[in-house]
């Protein structure tokens, strides 16, 4: 079996053309479909692919060089049942890519700490509303700012713990630490055309359980 890393989300896969489990992408064109091959165990050793792996996660993005490009487009033409993958990946035939995607991108973004980078995956009409504060941000700029002003111990990190999505809104569970402070963050995002052009969200505060309802409940580890 084929092991391969999604270019997009730097998760492994098998197959090189399959959907990644981890983000649902499947290549979609020729140039999708050799990158795909370039990052798979057809070019690059398990350690390589490891490496490969890491970088995406970080963040880095991992162009192929067009020599190497040319080599898989060409191995591809030899490879039956390859347009297969792309009649699969294209029908229903999708301008833009699911709300998930998009806010798994964010995410992957936001990891990289280089806030301005999230300008990426954010419409021109972005705004941000806190609901708990009353407050609205607007704009990637401003975005950006409020994230690099943020006082922090530290590089910030936001692990995924749930993800759900529709066509255009999608919901994260996240947790945010710096290293010292540890926050939870539950996040409403709506994406038109590929962009985040809505996000409302909430961070969670944990409290004491309630007497009055102790003789029905158990502790939650
Ligand atoms: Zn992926």
């Amino acid at each position: 079996m084929t092991m391969a890393v999604c270019f997009r989300c730097g998760g492994l896969k098998f197959g090189a053309f399959t959907a990644c489990p981890a983000c649902m992408h499947r290549p979609r064109n020729d140039d999708e479909l050799a990158q795909s091959l370039a990052l798979s165990d057809h070019n690059l050793d398990s350690d390589a692919l490891d490496r490969m792996s890491e970088r995406i996660r970080s963040g880095e993005s991992v162009p192929v060089d067009p020599t190497l490009r040319l080599q898989m487009l060409r191995a591809l033409d030899g490879e039956p049942g390859v347009r297969g993958w792309l009649d699969m990946a294209n029908s229903p035939r999708e301008k833009y890519p699911p709300a998930i995607d998009v806010v798994r991108d964010f995410w992957r973004l936001m990891n990289t700490n280089d806030f301005g980078r999230v300008a990426e995956v954010l419409s021109e009409k972005f705004v941000l509303e806190w609901p708990q504060s009353r407050e609205r941000i607007r704009g990637a700029e401003r975005f950006a700012r409020m994230n690099a002003e943020y006082p922090g111990a530290g590089p910030w990190s936001f692990t995924i713990n749930r993800i759900v999505g529709a066509k255009d809104t999608a919901v994260t569970v996240v947790t945010v630490t710096d290293g010292v402070t540890t926050a939870v963050a539950v996040s409403f995002f709506i994406v038109r055309e590929g962009k985040i052009t809505k996000l409302i969200e909430y961070w969670p505060e944990p409290y004491p359980a309630p007497a009055h309802r102790s003789h029905l409940v158990e502790p939650l580890e």
